[in-house]
């Protein structure tokens, strides 16, 4: 059977859940590698493909167009696209921008100029089709494994 095809990008965040990831991955890699390619996945220094792949684990919330293009990417080139984390699921904490007041909104103003943000930060449903996602902040490593693995059952690595 062909391995599972699985990408992870990340986007406006800290990184927490993909650090939970990387922690997984001290019980779990020896289990997956039989079962998972990981295809793109920048913090195992492997960006192989950005095409096939099966499923994309996407964390952090959306701030500029950059990210907007790459997201829709992600999802032109993948079967599921699971949201991980809550910055990704609802936007929040990335998010908090978007209820500064008008005087703070200006001062930002120049930075979020410079740096071509956009007016809000937004989860990923407000821009794609989300099939799955995973909670918490960051995320619930059980969760992650039960997502990880039904994917493994469902499209290969048996
Ligand atoms: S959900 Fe929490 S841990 Fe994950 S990227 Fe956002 S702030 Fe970091």
């Amino acid at each position: 059977m062909p391995k599972l095809r699985v990408g992870i990008f990340s986007f406006t965040g800290d990184e927490g859940c993909v650090i939970t990831f990387l922690e997984i991955l001290n019980t779990k890699f020896f289990e997956w590698i039989e079962k998972v390619d990981f295809v793109n996945v920048r913090v195992l220094q492997k960006k192989v493909s950005m095409e096939n792949i099966d499923v994309a684990f996407v964390e952090g919330a959306i701030s500029t167009e950059k990210e907007v293009a790459k997201l829709k990417e992600i999802r032109q080139n993948s079967k599921k696209v699971v949201a991980i984390g809550s910055c990704a699921i609802s936007g929040a904490p990335s998010n908090h921008r978007n209820l500064f007041d008008e005087k703070t909104r200006l001062e930002i103003l120049p930075i979020l100029e410079r740096f071509h943000h956009r007016e809000k930060v937004v989860p990923l449903s407000n821009l794609i089709l989300v099939d799955d996602q995973v909670p918490g902040c960051p995320i619930i490593e059980e969760k992650f494994i039960e997502v990880m693995e039904k994917y493994v059952k469902e499209m290969g690595g048996n």
